[in-house]
């Protein structure tokens, strides 16, 4: 099943379950069974593919969802703080002792995190962590602009005064610990990457379309992985405080083209920084 999605600044083919395609460069994976490199696909011919979950869950019974859920969630943490590296084995008999869930909700898991990209799914060898690469970061990028700025666009279109509450609450929950921390490392602390997310979530949560929410959720995720593991080689920190403070202003007057050109630069800052970071380790031989 295929869903087209053509706007002025989105230009791209989602499949539900499949792949998200930039038509431009006209290339789809020929793997029978999907494409397997969830994420971030550089093989050929797979190009530029990324792939996305973008079904709903199949119910079966409530204690059996909620353990997927459970075993989800927990391997997605892991993995986007770099509990896990890059291109490391997923064995699900490790996993089963290491997190006590059994083996059956966290294939499921494991299947869910390869279509949002954390996860590589290969063909009867099992599951590694996705790879990270300066080419990753570029693309992931790209298509992060793509959909995140078109999910605010939408979302200061179509959000509502509660919306605007949500959002002004999550900002206060993130400039509270950016102020008690100063100038420190924010990148690797649990507390402020949550309420980081939370801020970020709550402004697309305005967007109309469910689509479009889950595939920002899912970059975010990506590109929040991509942060954690480089951080850790850059020699500065960045403080974001003001700029999530221009970013909130911004949005709350509904300021199309400021928010738009903030998030932006939010976005590629983000980007440069990963890229500094892991040239930094590749200098460093590590
Ligand atoms: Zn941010």
């Amino acid at each position: 099943m295929t869903l087209r999605v053509v706007t002025s600044s989105l230009n791209v083919d989602v499949s539900l379950g499949n792949h998200l395609r930039d038509r431009d460069r006209d290339e789809l994976c020929t793997d029978s069974g999907g494409c397997t490199d969830g994420g971030l696909c550089t093989l050929a011919p797979c190009g530029n593919i990324i792939t996305m979950d973008l079904t709903l869950p199949i119910v079966k019974d409530a204690s059996s969802v909620s353990l997927v859920e459970q075993a989800y969630q927990t391997l997605r943490r892991s993995i986007v703080r770099c509990d896990f590296q890059p291109d490391e084995r997923l064995r699900v008999d490790e996993l089963s002792r290491q997190f006590g869930l059994s083996s059956s909700p966290l294939r499921e898991a494991l299947n869910r995190l390869a279509q949002h990209g954390l996860v590589r799914a290969l063909d009867n060898r099992g599951f590694r962590v996705a790879p990270i690469s300066i080419e990753g970061i570029s693309d992931l990028t790209r298509v992060r602009l793509l959909i995140e700025l078109e999910a605010l666009r939408d979302a200061l279109i179509h959000g509502s005064e509660e919306w605007e509450g949500s959002v002004v609450a999550a900002a206060h929950g993130l400039m509270a610990i950016e102020k008690h921390f100063g100038t420190g490392p924010l990148l690797l602390d649990e507390k402020w990457s949550d309420r980081h997310r939370s801020f970020h979530m709550a402004i697309y949560s305005g967007c109309s379309s469910p689509i479009l929410k889950v595939m920002v959720e899912s970059l975010f995720d990506q590109a929040e992985r991509y942060r954690r593991f480089s951080a850790r080689f850059r020699k500065s920190q960045r403080s974001k405080g003001s700029e999530h403070q221009r970013i909130l202003n911004a949005v709350v007057s509904r300021d199309s083209e400021t928010s738009l050109e903030l998030v932006e630069g939010h976005i590629r800052s983000t980007e440069r920084r990963v890229v500094e970071g892991l040239l930094a380790k590749q200098k460093s031989g590590e």
